[in-house]
């Protein structure tokens, strides 16, 4: 039975779901979810780390950086969410292969949902330590369970895919987005029958709301031992996304209820309040700033240089696929860089 029939199956039994629902099944059923499949990175939609090896290798500066800012801790846990094909990483570590004891403090965990993807990083990162990019990795079950103590965490692209529910305005009253069945019997969006209550004001006509946001957060919030940690990702800096929720297939957008699993679902990150559910939990917050002067404050210019001076027969790829991340009508501007950490350490490089 495909997705598809076994979700409009559980509507009627069930009634109609919450977007965020449809989200998780599309995207984490254990045999149909698009990503529990694997995904299509690279194929339905480009990363930063998928275009430019200079973005993970930046990250992985960046890292090496803070780990001194930290006071060199040993172990540190480097933690990534969502790690996808392990790319960043792979990028990250040989980039700082010779950074004086950084890469041997190293306790990589990559927190993961799917076994695919968790098959693909282990491949691609684990195992002989002694060449440049290989490292022992650990797939804890999530974020909660990596073990305390010094950390740094890195996400690309991992928050956008967090599931969200959607409020529609309804004269005076908000109700809630759900999935139902037309009566030709395919899935449609429409309102629950129920009044949402306490929403916040909003200008807006309809918001989204990532509930994981706040779990991040409070499991963050509860890790003991300092930590940075670094998020890019697309959304509004100052403002509730409305309604964003997209589906990509082979880099085309298509109707995110036409064929569940099969399509990255995604939506715009709203920044503003994981600032503000960051501080109420007492964390330090830098950004979020553009993606590509952080970037560039990073040294992209110079990283590029000598990757150019290195390989001269392809500069105008390594500069054309670098220029779509800092560039304002692709990446550049559309991405942005939040960094939270505990209370105590410098300001983070390049905010
Ligand atoms: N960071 C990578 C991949 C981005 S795609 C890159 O930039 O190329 C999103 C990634 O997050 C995928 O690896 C997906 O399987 C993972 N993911 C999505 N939701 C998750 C969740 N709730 N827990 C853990 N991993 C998740």
């Amino acid at each position: 039975m495909s997705l598809k029939d076994r979700i409009i199956a559980l509507i009627g039994t069930d009634g109609p779901l919450p977007v965020s629902v449809y989200m998780t099944l599309c995207l984490h059923d254990p045999e149909h979810g698009y990503y529990a499949r694997g995904g299509g990175l690279g194929r339905d939609f480009a990363t930063a780390p998928e275009t430019s090896q200079a973005f993970g290798e930046l990250i992985g500066l960046w890292c090496a950086h803070e780990w001194l800012a930290m006071g060199s801790p040993d172990p540190c846990r480097l933690i990534e969410l969502g790690p996808g094909r392990g790319t960043l990483l792979a990028d990250a570590l040989r980039a700082t292969a010779r950074h004086g004891g950084f890469r041997e403090a190293l306790d990589v965990q990559l927190v993961e949902a799917s076994p695919a993807l968790r098959a693909e990083q282990a491949e691609r990162l684990a195992g002989d330590s002694a060449a440049a990019h290989k490292v022992a990795v650990s797939h804890p079950r999530d974020l909660s369970a990596v073990p305390d103590g010094p950390a740094l965490l890195i996400a690309n692209e991992f928050l956008d895919c967090l599931p969200a529910r959607q409020f529609v305005r309804d004269g005076g009253t908000w109700r809630e987005r759900v999935i139902g069945i037309s009566d030709e019997g395919r899935l449609v969006a429409g309102l629950a029958a129920d009044q949402a209550p306490d929403m916040p004001a909003s200008p807006e006509n309809v918001l989204e709301l990532q509930p994981g946001l706040e779990t991040l957060v409070e499991t963050l919030g509860r890790r003991r031992g300092p930590f940075r940690a670094l998020f890019a990702d697309y959304g509004p800096a100052d403002r509730a996304p409305g309604d964003t929720l997209r589906a990509y297939r082979a880099g085309e957008q298509v109707d995110p209820l036409a064929d569940p699993g099969e399509a990255d679902l995604t939506v715009d990150v709203d920044f503003a309040r994981l600032k503000r559910l960051a501080e109420t939990a007492g964390l330090a917050v830098h950004g979020p700033v553009l993606q590509g002067g952080f970037l560039m404050a990073l040294g992209l210019q110079a990283r590029l240089d000598q990757l150019v001076a290195a390989n001269p027969d392809e500069a105008a790829d390594i500069f054309a696929a670098a220029q779509r991340l800092v560039d304002p009508a692709e990446m550049g501007t559309r991405f942005q860089v939040i960094c939270l950490s505990t209370q105590g350490l410098p300001p983070p490089a390049g905010f």
